[in-house]
């Protein structure tokens, strides 16, 4: 058996607290992406204006390599 798999941590992407699948309150998928959040709150918020969170995540601009 090789290396067992860690489990990927997630960042919800509303309060940016990390958290597992299995400790995740909630998931959503939107644009074929599935989120994980810590709670309903948190759900509701990202849903209320995903774009907000989702262009957070993925910014544009300099890419230092
Ligand atoms: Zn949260």
């Amino acid at each position: 058996m090789k290396n067992h798999i860690v489990e990927h941590v997630i960042k919800d992407p509303v309060c940016g607290m990390e958290i597992s699948r299995k400790s995740a309150c909630e998931e959503f998928t939107y644009l074929d992406k599935t989120y994980y959040f810590c709670s309903e709150t948190c759900l509701t918020t990202f849903q209320d204006e995903p774009g907000k969170y989702i262009n957070q995540h993925r910014q544009h601009g300099i890419n230092p390599k």
